[in-house]
């Protein structure tokens, strides 16, 4: 399971996620922020510090917000 960055990231990119993220899997793309969800552990401390509420849970995405995950899977993909 992983946390995934939605839709309210892309016009925000605020960034404070990446500074608190302890096994740092947080990186800037060009239209914003991804989760390795490789790598995440899942400990909600990026969840916690966003500004415009961007982050969720994989298993609470809506249907709409399962792009997010896919975007997420292959930014890492392409890395
Ligand atoms: Fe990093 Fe924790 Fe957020 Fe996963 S849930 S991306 S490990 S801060």
């Amino acid at each position: 399971m992983a946390f995934v960055i939605l839709a309210p990231c892309e016009t925000e990119k605020a960034g404070e996620c990446a500074t608190v993220c302890p096994v740092d899997c947080i990186v800037e793309g060009t239209d914003q922020f991804y989760i390795d969800p490789d790598v995440c552990i899942d400990c909600g401390a990026c969840k916690a510090v966003c500004p415009v509420d961007a982050i969720e849970e994989e298993y609470d995405l809506t249907p709409e917000q399962e792009v997010y995950l896919e975007k997420a899977e292959a930014f890492f993909a392409n890395e």
